[in-house]
């Protein structure tokens, strides 16, 4: 077949990815480890079974697999986990990545990070092709960070967000709106970010993984918070985007960007441009369902791109419509067995 010709098999490798619905796939999420410094509540569980080191992909294998997404027309690519900095030599994908950018076949390369480690490698991440970040910050207060991330430390998160501004990154901040946790606090949180020339996005939570409180206690409408906030702010509808599932008011009194994620309250499934793949080489086609393809057999088996094409093109065509997240006191289960860090937010 086409993989004994050179140039069949070129065009194969660089098909572009549309799905049944009509919907081309640009944005690859990459979740480069399920590991973290963190135990945010609402995410994991405080004792948590980590994948074992052998079953990960080496960051070659990333490499490879990203350059065929690349090949297929993804534009942007977004590297997350569990803490993306935290994988051992991350700086060595980054930096194949990063070539990507400087040569135009990407248009953006990007992290989201808790920040943790951010102080040390933002002058590499800069230097590297990385222009922006999302950063997950949930409170201002030292003190509730803790407890909300059990182990997170706020200074040294705000170290590595002006390190990041210093070395010329934009940064936008990341909250997951928790009910009872920081509803209070988000008006504050928006001006604060703003005045530092940061977007930032409210997140619904989503039910992935067992966790021990219970999310119908967490879950915090954003239809709710946006009511709430017009209250305080001019908020006006824009059409900016980012390629996400964000969608951005502009607030008159700070001068900012608000973003709103609400998979919740408004699904956003109509208009999905992303896959997930994991740092084990599973693809997930939707965030918030089971169905996986499985590249990492596909890469060991062969070297042929037109191969791992033809398998990637195979999962696209069962990318689903949409997710069936649900929260309420008759669903006590997760949506989804996985945590958020397996596949990445
Ligand atoms: N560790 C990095 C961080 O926290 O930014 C990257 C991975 S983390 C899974 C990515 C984003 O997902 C974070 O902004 C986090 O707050 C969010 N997140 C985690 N679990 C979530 C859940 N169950 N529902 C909604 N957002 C969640
Ligand atoms: Fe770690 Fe990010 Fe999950 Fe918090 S949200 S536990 S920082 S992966």
């Amino acid at each position: 077949m086409n993989q004994h010709n050179p140039v069949t098999a070129d065009v194969s490798a660089r098909a572009p990815m549309i799905d049944p619905f009509g919907r081309m796939v640009s944005y690859l999420r990459v979740s480069v480890t399920d590991r973290c410094d963190f135990r945010c509540t609402y995410c994991m569980a405080e004792h948590m079974t980590f994948l074992p080191k052998r079953d990960l992909l080496t960051l070659e294998e990333l490499d490879r697999l990203c350059s065929a997404f690349i090949a297929k027309g993804v534009k942007k690519l977004r590297l997350t986990g569990g803490e993306p900095l935290v994988r051992k030599n991350i700086m060595y994908l980054i930096r194949e990545l990063g070539k990507k950018v400087h040569s135009g076949e990407l248009e953006e390369l990007t992290l989201t990070t808790n920040g943790s480690n951010l102080e040390r490698f933002a002058p590499e991440l800069a230097d590297a092709g990385i222009r922006r970040i999302n950063v997950s910050v949930d409170t201002l207060d030292p003190a509730k960070f803790r407890e909300i991330t059990r182990l997170g430390d706020l200074d040294k998160v705000l170290a590595g967000i002006e390190a990041a501004q210093k070395a010329g990154i934009r940064v936008k901040l990341n909250a997951v709106a928790l009910k009872g946790f920081n509803e209070q606090e988000i008006p504050d949180m928006i001006a604060w970010a703003h005045g530092r020339g940061m977007d930032m996005t409210l997140i619904e939570t989503m039910p992935m993984g067992e966790i021990e409180e219970d999310r119908t206690d967490q879950y915090l409408p954003l239809s709710q918070v946006r009511a709430d906030l017009s209250e305080r702010f001019t908020l006006t509808d824009i059409p900016f985007r980012t390629g996400g599932p964000a969608r951005y008011v502009d607030v008159k009194e700070t001068g900012g960007r608000l973003g709103f994620i609400t998979p919740m309250t408004h699904n956003f499934c109509e208009s999905c441009n992303r896959v997930r793949l994991t740092c084990t080489g599973t693809l997930y086609m939707c965030l918030g369902q089971n169905d996986a393809a499985d590249l990492r057999s596909v890469l060991r088996e062969s070297d042929d791109p037109a191969v791992l094409s033809a398998a990637i093109d195979e999962a696209i065509l069962r990318k689903p419509k949409g997710h069936d997240f649900i929260i309420d006191r008759d669903h006590k289960r997760p949506a989804v067995a996985r945590h958020m860090s397996v596949t990445g937010g």
